[in-house]
């Protein structure tokens, strides 16, 4: 009992060092006690982006719940899409006494000082889902196989197009096909990756012909939505439509990189006569299995998303800051992809899945991710 109410006053290092020197020779058995004691009861902080998409929302609730079945108290903060509010919520968690910090940050290089702070209070920083950028301050990051989200994208694209088979093999439409192209927001470091997977597929098919991009539209900066915005992305493709399609030219496929950009592409979509017997929607994809995405995609609007088992990254999530509070190295898959401009961070990559229609009560439900009430 002494040792945990002094550990939960003292920070984690400064008493193992304490501990190590007073005991000598066993000291590895009191380094330890101190750090699982250190666990109990710590504070950790969690901040998190935006409520305005499901994602985020059960990304807290199951990082919160998972760390508070270890017996750690947690903070968790949404920023509402605000750099400077996300700012001054990691600044609060440390001066609250937060002993670890989970950030999935709106602006991944934006938060350098309060990570300064941290790093001076021997805070441990985990970058959750977005890679914090510019700062040695960031001790591992827990994400999914960005580069294949975007590639899973482009494929599930071309199946759909039936340029290329479910089994990969090539299929036997040969277009060409006119497509549009989106990408995520570019403060997020997620977007290039999401969008060099992406291209990494679609450019061979755009070099040969078979797909075109009527708005010439194909580099990043010009197709990027900032904070990943659905409005902003309902106006580009109307943009789009009225100033490269109004002669008669069809869409026939658009790579969204995340459900909510799909959803306000549809409509802009939709106003413009897509979607009815005579005009079917183009091929559009998608990122989260978000309910209304899903839904979409079941009614036959929205082709396919990509599931990313947000339960799965909480809990490696928990395990990391649990393993590293205890003294120990999480595990991680990849030492040489996340490079944040200072440093590789050590990452652990989960996997993503293309769910189109066929393979939602598969993917979705009978994994337990969904109820099938929740979808009708
Ligand atoms: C996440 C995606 C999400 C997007 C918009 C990205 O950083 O990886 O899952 O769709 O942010 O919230």
């Amino acid at each position: 009992m002494r040792l945990r109410s002094l550990t939960t006053a003292l920070p984690a290092l400064v008493l193992t060092a304490a501990l190590t020197t007073a005991c000598g020779s066993s000291e590895k058995t009191v380094d330890r006690e101190a750090r699982q004691a250190a666990g109990k009861g710590s504070l950790i902080g969690i901040t998190m982006p935006t409520r305005s998409s499901e994602r985020w929302i059960s990304d807290g609730n199951n990082v919160k719940a998972g760390l508070e079945k270890l017996g750690y108290k947690v903070d968790l903060q949404y920023a509402e899409d605000s750099i400077p509010t996300q700012a001054s919520q990691i600044e609060n968690q440390i001066t609250k006494g937060a002993r670890a910090l989970v950030v999935a940050s709106i602006d991944g290089t934006a938060l350098t000082s309060q990570l300064q702070q941290a790093a001076d209070k021997k805070i441990p920083v985990i970058a959750y889902d977005r890679l914090i950028r510019e700062t040695p301050n960031v001790d591992y990051y827990a994400t999914f196989d960005n580069f294949k989200v975007g590639v899973q994208q482009a494929t599930s694209l071309l199946i759909g197009l039936k340029v290329k088979n479910p089994d990969g093999s090539e299929g036997s439409a040969k277009g060409p096909f006119n497509i549009e192209l989106f990408a995520g927001s570019p403060d997020d470091n997620n977007a290039t990756f999401f969008y060099n997977g992406a291209m990494s597929v679609l450019k061979p098919y755009i070099d040969r012909g078979t797909l075109k991009v009527p708005s010439g539209q194909t580099d990043f900066k010009t197709m990027a939505i900032l904070r990943w915005d659905a409005a902003t992305a309902q106006k580009r493709m109307e943009d789009l439509l009225t100033r490269y399609y109004s002669s008669g030219t069809k869409v026939q496929g658009v790579l969204s990189p995340y459900d909510g950009l799909s959803i306000g592409i549809l409509s802009a979509l939709k106003s413009n006569g897509y979607g009815t017997a005579g005009q079917a929607y183009p091929v559009v994809t998608g990122q989260d299995a978000e309910v209304a995405s899903v839904k979409s995609i079941l009614a036959g609007e929205q082709y396919s998303t990509i599931f990313k088992d947000t339960r799965k990254l909480a809990a490696e999530t928990v395990k990391m800051v649990d393993t590293v509070l205890k003294g120990g190295k999480p595990t991680v898959n990849n030492t040489k992809d996340y490079d944040n401009g200072v440093k590789v961070v050590p990452s652990q990559l989960l996997e993503p899945v293309i769910v189109e229609k066929s393979s939602v009560q598969r993917v979705l439900v009978d994994s337990g991710y969904y109820k099938q009430s929740q979808l009708s």
